[in-house]
């Protein structure tokens, strides 16, 4: 067996690629990262990003409330949770493609229409090279992150690149 690097599924010995987030699993790739960056990217975990505590509305919170406490709070999201759970993500994105010049027309409807719908999540210990990767291909601006199946945090690609900086900026030479 193969631990992905990324996402630490197993692969089957010989794989060219990970079953699960499809990274290259070629030996290159797994046991020689190119930069010091990249090799902290593959070992550290979300929980050193220190996932924001997220703001939360209730499912039936109409619109324009929302939008409100995004616009107090100065925050791209809201995490919408019913009873403890977690049921949808509603973007600065999702407030342009699908509210946009109508958006004072939904203003009383539930942001339960507008959000998106079982949102992609992650876990404090899953690699910020995996969160990446997912954020990359999914084009994600935001991602909850769950602590033993609970919303704990948010992380966004601010996060990330913050993250990012601070390695590079460490100038520790390329490996
Ligand atoms: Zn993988």
């Amino acid at each position: 067996m193969i631990i992905c690097p990324y996402c630490e599924a197993e692969n089957i010995e010989g794989a060219d690629e990970c079953g699960d987030c499809n990274q290259p699993l070629s030996e290159m790739s797994i046991r020689v990262p190119a930069t010091s960056v990249e090799a902290d990217l593959l070992r550290d975990r979300i929980e050193r990003l220190w996932p924001k505590t997220p703001s939360t509305v209730p499912s039936d919170m109409p619109v324009g409330q929302v939008l409100k406490k995004m616009v107090d709070e100065t925050i791209g999201c809201v995490m919408v949770v019913d009873q403890g759970e977690l049921v949808g993500i509603f973007s600065e994105r999702d407030a342009l493609m699908k509210l946009n010049v109508d958006a004072a027309k939904f203003f009383s409807k539930p942001i339960s229409q507008f959000m998106t719908q079982q949102p992609v999540t992650l876990a404090t210990n899953d690699k910020i090279a995996f969160a990446l990767h997912k954020m990359n291909v999914g084009g994600y601006r935001h991602i909850p992150i769950l602590f033993n199946g609970k919303l704990a945090g948010v992380i966004s690609i601010r996060d990330i690149l913050r993250y990012l900086t601070e390695r590079i900026a460490s100038g520790r030479p390329v490996r």
